[in-house]
């Protein structure tokens, strides 16, 4: 932390600062500037709150200096984590596929997709059996049905499968089915899923909130880890602004500012992010190309009847395009340094 006084501030008030930091056992470090003073606070045992200064006669501004996650950081471990899915590893060095429907609607629709995408080069399937719908007279699921349809999927074709787990009274049986349980971006911040997610043994896909910033993301991440469950693969699906070009605006640049933060995978859905199938391509090359570890793809055989997202869904064709032009860019970009 590093307390900025005002120009104006008494060497009084500098004390008074002074006196604050130390009483919480902290060292106080006073660099004069050229016209006014900061100080230092150092031999911190854990996080300083900023609130402690802010407030303070003579005090402009109190600035974090390092960060609040720890365990997400980099500076905790510098080399990349890689998550094992089966026989698919997530992380630097590989490109990830996730492609399904938005949610299980039935055996048939779910079996025929993934024998579509799983053609085209996808990893993981997935599909939606509770769904967190806007409205709550939406289609919302086939609960466990659905979670019972995606374990035939994975035995049929051999690819894991990933769902949502919604809240905490289904965590058990979802936990159960799926090989990778996501918590969806409006859940990012409920801590006690979170918490439960951290007790989970398998990976959790950890979507950013729709208004979080990326210290919060990590933050929940840091929730996870915090209890024990390395295994959390990060993905930006895009935040609220004000445009209506796209449902939501995929926030790119991201994945560099993850990369260089944490060493979890972070990987990229273009669907949620644009809400319509046709910025769904460019965005899934901008996002290998920017190095994500990965990409999660809505896909549906008959979109015009899908009962949720069926417009921003690709076509099967379309799905084995976007492999194979992922698959180029990766090899271009995917052994590059991104920063
Ligand atoms: C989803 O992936 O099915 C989903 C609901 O996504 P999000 O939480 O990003 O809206
Ligand atoms: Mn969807």
């Amino acid at each position: 932390m590093l307390v900025v006084m005002d120009v104006s501030a008494t060497p009084q008030q500098i004390e008074q600062v002074v006196k604050v930091i130390e009483s919480r056992e902290c060292t106080a470090r006073p660099i004069p500037g050229g016209d006014r003073v900061s100080i230092g606070v150092l031999n911190n045992k854990g996080p300083v709150d900023a609130s402690m200064f802010i407030g303070l006669p003579g005090v402009k501004d109190a600035v974090p200096i390092t960060k609040p996650y720890k365990l997400v950081s980099r500076e905790t471990k510098t080399g990349d984590t890689l998550i094992q899915v089966g026989e698919v590893t997530i992380g630097n060095g590989h490109l990830t596929i996730i492609a399904g429907p938005c949610a299980i609607e039935s055996e048939t629709q779910a079996m025929t997709i993934a024998g579509y995408v799983k053609k085209a080069g996808a990893h993981l399937f997935r599909g939606g059996a509770f769904k967190p719908r806007t409205s709550p007279y939406s289609f919302q699921g086939l609960g466990e049905e659905g979670l019972k349809i995606l374990a035939k999927v994975r035995e049929k074709t051999g690819m894991p499968v990933v769902t949502e787990v919604m809240d905490f009274p289904t965590f058990d049986l979802v936990e159960h089915y799926a090989d990778v349980l996501q918590i969806g971006t409006r859940n990012m911040q409920n801590f006690s899923l979170l918490k439960r997610a951290g007790e989970s043994y398998r990976p959790i896909l950890l979507k950013r909130g729709m208004a979080a910033t990326i210290e919060e993301w990590l933050m929940a991440a840091e929730y996870i880890m915090a209890q024990g469950n390395h295994q959390v693969i990060l993905c930006e699906r895009g935040v609220r602004t004000f445009v209506h070009h796209s449902r939501n605006t995929l926030d790119l640049s991201a994945v560099p500012v993850v990369r260089k933060e944490s060493h979890l995978p972070i990987i990229v859905d273009p669907s949620h992010a644009a809400g319509r199938r046709d910025q769904v391509l460019p965005l899934s090359r901008a996002a290998v190309a920017a190095n994500a570890h990965g990409l999660m793809v809505e896909v549906h055989h008959q979109p015009e009847k899908a009962l949720s997202d069926g417009a921003q869904s690709l076509y099967p064709d379309q799905f084995d395009i976007l492999c194979r032009q992922v698959t180029d860019i990766f090899a271009v970009s995917g052994g590059q340094e991104p920063f």
